[in-house]
């Protein structure tokens, strides 16, 4: 090879490694300035309230607004309070789901629960009359109350302790790091948890659970009262659009065949009675809980995490749906949109 052809390869590479390295370097800026743009458009939005049917959600600070999302490449971008926990809530009934899938298999989910959306709200007893004793099948789903406590109900273990250690470290996984219980939240909930008691006893009465509802429902109860914070449920989130793998320890958390059918059920029924609204506009699997969180994931692109604790009236985070929409759609984060 002579001299001239050697340099002529040598500039060509040198040309490609210069484009990818700007490539890079603009998606990093376009991230950042996505989550920036977000948070000083909605950051002064003043709309909804605090979940307040449990007494220890109506004191948390309105004012939080945090956003984080992390990459399959295990790069982290945040804007606004990173730091702020919340109770995650109803974002506890994906990764509670994920345990039994792992446990059990993807078709025990069907079987025992079903994956058709309720159209109901989250804590609607009709839901289950319906399924019941319209339909007389298991069509409902593990993102709503009464599906989340019969799949509490699934999970294995020796004891309620062994249950519980074993479920807050596979949350643990998914974050990263040692999550841990907001116990004044635990107990608020506990003190005021009437209607999840019913619905676990009507569950046990139809035979969905087996034993002990009211050991499900109290673990179910105590998964909800996990504090997190936006970085947290990025994290959770980066994990799932990872194939399973948490993009920065590296740990495989759910096998990576059991995610589709993970994110079909958030698709369908993660944002309670809006999901259908919020589908058609983000394309986005997500999740919302009444602590304020939503957690969505594109699939191969990256998990997105907004904390505000102010929800609407299907109890969804208002600043939270906004923002992950706007981010999403200025990263071509839908999945159902095809980029010519
Ligand atoms: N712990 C709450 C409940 O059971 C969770 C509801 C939610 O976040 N939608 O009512």
């Amino acid at each position: 090879m002579n001299r001239k052809t050697l340099s002529v390869i040598c500039a060509a590479f040198l040309g490609v490694a210069l484009l990818a390295g700007t490539v890079a370097a603009q998606t990093e800026s376009e991230i950042n300035a996505a989550l920036q743009a977000a948070y000083a458009k909605y950051k002064d939005l003043q709309e909804g309230k605090n979940a307040d049917y449990i007494p220890a959600l109506a004191k948390v600070d309105s004012k939080i607004f945090g956003i984080a999302l992390v990459t399959p490449g295990g790069k982290v971008y945040t804007a606004g309070d990173i730091k702020s926990e919340v109770s995650i809530q109803s974002i506890c009934k994906v990764f509670t789901m994920a345990k039994v899938m792992e446990e059990q298999g993807a078709e025990a989910i069907i079987k025992t629960i079903g994956v058709d959306a309720t159209g109901m709200r989250f804590n609607s007893i009709v839901a289950v009359e319906w399924s019941q004793k319209l339909l007389n099948a298991r069509e409902i789903n593990p993102l709503v109350n009464p599906g989340a406590i019969v799949a509490a109900s699934m999970l294995k273990g020796a004891n309620r302790d062994a249950i519980w250690k074993s479920l807050l470290g596979f949350y643990s996984d998914f974050a990263g790091r040692p999550l841990s219980v907001n116990q004044e939240v635990f107990k608020s909930e506990s003190d005021t948890n009437q209607r999840n008691q019913a619905i676990g006893y009507l569950m046990y009465a139809y035979e969905w659970i087996k034993s002990e509802p009211m050991r499900a429902t109290d673990i179910y109860t105590e998964a909800c009262s996990v504090n997190v914070n936006a970085k947290d449920l990025a994290m959770m989130a980066g994990t799932l659009a990872n194939g399973g793998k948490n993009p920065v320890t590296g740990k495989q958390v759910l096998k990576a065949e059991n995610v589709p059918g993970l994110l079909a059920v958030m698709a369908i029924a993660g944002l309670y009675d809006d999901s259908g609204k919020w589908l058609y506009r983000t394309g986005l699997p997500g999740k919302s809980g009444v602590g304020g969180g939503i957690i969505a994931v594109s699939p191969g692109k990256f998990g997105i995490a907004v904390i505000s604790p102010p929800l609407d009236d299907a109890g969804n985070s208002i600043r939270a749906q906004k923002a992950i929409a706007d981010i999403s759609n200025a990263l071509g984060g839908n999945p159902y949109a095809v980029k010519k």
